[in-house]
């Protein structure tokens, strides 16, 4: 039996549930039948995955009321309690891995290699906010000569996560866990093209022994379920990863109830390769930040920035390389890419091609449809393109990369920062200065040298200009789950200023 043979055999066992009963919504710590569903299929062959509750406003509204009930007992449990908890969703997590890995990749055409980790990482997140937990309440004293100051922290309340289709797993853990740790309760609204791995996931944290309420997974569409969450006056934040105009969207339907926002959103990040840079390894990383995961990441680098004397062989090296990635069944574990999420997407990504071709960029690889089932296409890059282009502007969010050559270094860091975006930007230097002055002119939130994206989970995590508000990982997104509060305790001996005398 082939490895693709054994993965689809496992797969359909771990199906089998959702497949009988759909995948329902869960709040208050119980399964919720739904008013209404819509279907979730596989990108690799559309075939029906299952059904899949349509969250409605009464189920939103069910969700944050049972989040606000569960909120004072879960605040105020002791921090080493919740770190238990969060250490068992995470052995949780390590057990279904697999089932995990297998189930995203069919709902969402992420290749396996690339998902089986993604499934650990999302275990890391849990830990890592586990170890938080105990220090959820530290303050600080900042005295002064007169007055004692203390701070202390406490949770915001219930807040709202809502996640996109993009490794939607790991997306989901770093989310909620650092919320959970902080002793917020939760409603995730997952996104509406990617349902199966948060069902998964809240499953595993009510097994792990969360109490009801304290996480709810309302399934649904944004304009419904998704608005109506960020518009619930008793959600007091709402942690949103997608694209910009939905961020944009999200705002204006928070402002009557004050919403406090943390947003992930789109990128066109560039990877900028000088001539003095160790042009091999340069090349893997390109190659492999924008056509890993399908292209669909956010952190991808989607335009490469290439110095003109060594523009038509690195391209050319590039090119050949495109055409042999292999592009093929996402359970497959040879495979490098799977098909594109969604028939909405692949026509998204498809009329980029047609764009570039129209506005003069020359197709150096791929661009076409692969075969007649599923939503494959072949790994794409355009050449001699130049910064006004639509393709060199535009979030695509696919297997396609722009090449855009530059002179000098002057010219490098004004294409580099001429789109709306700000997320992140890989430099390919061996000059420490030049990396250096670089970085600090670059505008983006996250900038490597001279590698891919390799992530520290205490390190900020967000862009700049459209590309969000605020700051995932480390003590970042842990803080903004919080409020602060400062107590000043007077010495006694300050004057205190007299009016009426
Ligand atoms: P999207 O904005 O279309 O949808 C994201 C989520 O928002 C979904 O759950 C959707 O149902 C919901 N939504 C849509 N309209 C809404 C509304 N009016 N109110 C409330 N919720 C609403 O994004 P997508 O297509 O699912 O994801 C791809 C995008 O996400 C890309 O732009 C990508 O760059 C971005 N992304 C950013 C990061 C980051 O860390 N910066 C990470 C991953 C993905």
């Amino acid at each position: 039996m082939s490895e693709l043979s054994t993965h689809l055999a496992k797969l359909e066992a771990h199906l089998a549930r959702y497949r009988d009963k759909g995948i329902l919504n869960l709040i208050g710590g119980q399964d919720v039948a739904a008013s209404a569903t819509f279907e979730t299929r596989s990108p690799v062959d559309e075939s029906l995955i299952c059904t899949v509750a349509r969250g409605t406003d009464a189920d939103i509204n069910a969700a944050a009321k049972a989040a606000k009930a569960a909120f004072p007992a879960w605040s105020a449990m002791s921090g080493e309690a919740r770190k238990k908890i969060l250490h068992k969703i995470a052995d949780l997590i390590v057990e279904r891995a697999e089932e995990i890995a297998l189930c995203e990749c069919w709902d969402t055409g992420q290749a396996y290699r690339f998902m089986s980790k993604a499934a650990l990482r999302g275990a890391e997140n849990f830990r890592y906010y586990a170890d938080l937990a105990p220090s959820a309440r530290d303050g600080q004293s900042l005295p002064t000569k007169t007055h004692l100051n203390i701070t202390s922290r406490s949770a915001i309340g219930p807040v709202g996560v809502i996640t996109p289709w993009n490794t939607p797993f790991m997306l989901s853990t770093w989310k909620i866990a650092p919320a959970l740790a902080a002793g917020c309760t939760v409603v995730h609204k997952p996104a509406e093209f990617s349902p199966l791995t948060a069902r998964i996931l809240a499953e595993i944290a009510h097994e792990a022994g969360l109490p009801a309420g304290v996480w709810n997974l309302v399934n649904g569409f944004g304009e419904d379920a998704g608005k109506a969450l960020t518009e619930h006056s008793d959600i007091k934040a709402i942690a949103f990863v997608g694209e910009s105009r939905t961020g944009s969207m999200i705002m204006k339907q928070g402002a009557d109830t004050l919403k406090r926002v943390h947003f992930e959103l789109g990128g066109k990040n560039p990877v900028i390769v000088f001539d003095d840079a160790d042009l091999d390894r340069a090349l893997d990383a390109a190659i492999f930040m924008i056509y890993s995961l399908n292209g669909e990441r956010c952190t991808s680098s989607s335009r490469l920035l290439v110095q003109e004397n060594i523009a038509d062989e690195f391209e050319s090296k590039l090119a050949e390389r495109v055409n042999n990635i292999k592009v093929g069944h996402p359970l497959d574990p040879t495979t490098e890419i799977g098909p594109l999420i969604h028939k909405v997407h692949f026509d998204k990504v498809t009329e980029y091609v047609g764009i570039g071709k129209t506005d003069g960029a020359k197709l150096a690889a791929g661009g076409d449809r692969i075969g007649d089932a599923g939503w494959f296409i072949q790994p794409t890059l355009f050449t001699h393109a130049n910064t006004s282009m639509r393709i060199a502007q535009e979030e695509v969010f696919g297997p396609f990369l722009t090449s855009i050559r530059f002179k000098d270094e002057t010219e490098a860091l004004e294409i580099a920062n001429d789109v709306q975006y700000g997320l992140t930007g890989y430099i390919w230097t061996n000059d420490v200065t030049r990396a250096l002055r670089f970085s600090d002119a670059l505008e983006a939130g996250m900038i490597w040298v001279n590698s891919e994206n390799v992530r520290h989970l205490p390190t900020p995590f967000g862009g700049v200009k459209s590309s969000g508000i605020g700051r995932d990982g480390g003590q970042w997104s842990f803080e903004f789950y919080m409020e602060q509060k400062n107590v000043a305790f007077a010495l006694g001996q300050h004057k205190i200023q007299r009016l009426g005398a």
